[in-house]
């Protein structure tokens, strides 16, 4: 069985963070067990994956993490190990960082807003500084795990259209990211409760994202845009019940269970999700080390 070349694992739904536009999965969900995340991870080696986005919730929270991005890293029958991708908020201790980053090739982390306030009000429900914690941690890595490349997302929402095009001020030339992908709010799982007093349309959106494009030019930063009317076709998730989970006509849609679609041969990646967006989404966002993004 073919899988997409690139898939989002979603093995946990709980997060120490309750931000207002999160996408992930509702939080009460239970968490992928280490025997079904290792029967998964065969799963996506069988299937040529060559790149997995582990996500969430709040990957660092799975006791696991660190031996799940050891064996999603080992390398394929080709020789090649696939790109293993880590989207974090920030907050763990960074003696559980230094378990984990040996096996990644990027790490994914979230600033919101140059302003403090304008970040707070987004990255809600940690008692820790959360905008301290990513920039000490991106500090880290640049420091002293240089084969981790560094991609900085920012959610753009209507209540951080000021200070989402200069979140880069906050952050030294050595320390830069190697990709900035500023998001639109996408109104799914929580986003979607809040959709009314927190989502952004598109014209608005574009206006940031020309302020976002003068920003990154300064600093020197390849930008990438997410857009709600192109996510359709791009994503391949699987969710903590191994529930497979694509996006279309940009909403999020149950497809069912991993293991039994592949028992009953019922599962046709190519007609649920469209491999050369899949392939662009992924690769553009997290390109190999010697395929350097454009400007
Ligand atoms: S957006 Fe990320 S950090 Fe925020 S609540 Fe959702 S999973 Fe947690």
């Amino acid at each position: 069985m073919q899988l997409p070349a690139f898939v989002d694992l979603r093995p946990i739904g709980r997060c120490n963070l309750s931000c207002p536009f999160c996408f992930g999965p509702r939080h009460e969900v239970p968490s992928m067990s280490w025997d079904t995340a290792l029967d998964v991870v065969g799963v996506l080696r069988d299937g040529g994956v060559q790149g997995v986005v582990i996500s969430g919730g709040e990957p660092t929270l799975l006791p696991y993490l660190a031996d799940l991005a050891g064996e999603l890293s080992r390398p394929l029958p080709s020789g090649r190990p696939p790109r293993v991708v880590l989207s974090t908020n920030g907050l763990a201790p960074l003696k559980t960082m230094h378990r984990i980053l040996p096996h990644l090739s990027w790490i994914a982390l979230p600033l919101e807003s140059r302003d403090a306030g304008e970040h707070g009000l987004l990255r809600t429900g940690s008692p820790a500084p959360h905008r301290d914690r990513v920039l000490g941690l991106l500090r880290e890595v640049r420091k002293n795990h240089r084969h981790v490349q560094v991609k900085l997302g920012t959610v753009v929402t209507r209540l951080n259209v000021k200070g989402a095009p200069r979140v880069l001020d906050l952050i030294d030339e050595r320390s830069r990211p190697d990709v900035w992908k500023v998001y639109q709010m996408s109104e799914t799982n929580y986003g979607a409760d809040n959709r009314d007093w927190l989502s952004l349309g598109d014209e608005e959106f574009e206006d940031v994202v020309k302020e976002c494009e003068a920003a990154a030019q300064e600093h020197e930063v390849p930008l990438r845009v997410y857009r709600n009317r192109t996510r359709t076709g791009s994503y391949f998730f699987i969710d903590p019940d191994c529930e497979i989970v694509v996006v279309d006509e940009g909403e999020e849609r149950r497809i069912g269970n991993l293991f039994e679609k592949l028992a009953d041969r019922t599962l046709r990646p190519a007609e649920v999700i469209t491999p050369a967006r899949n392939v662009e989404n992924f690769a553009g966002t997290y390109p190999e080390p010697d395929d350097a993004p454009a400007l």
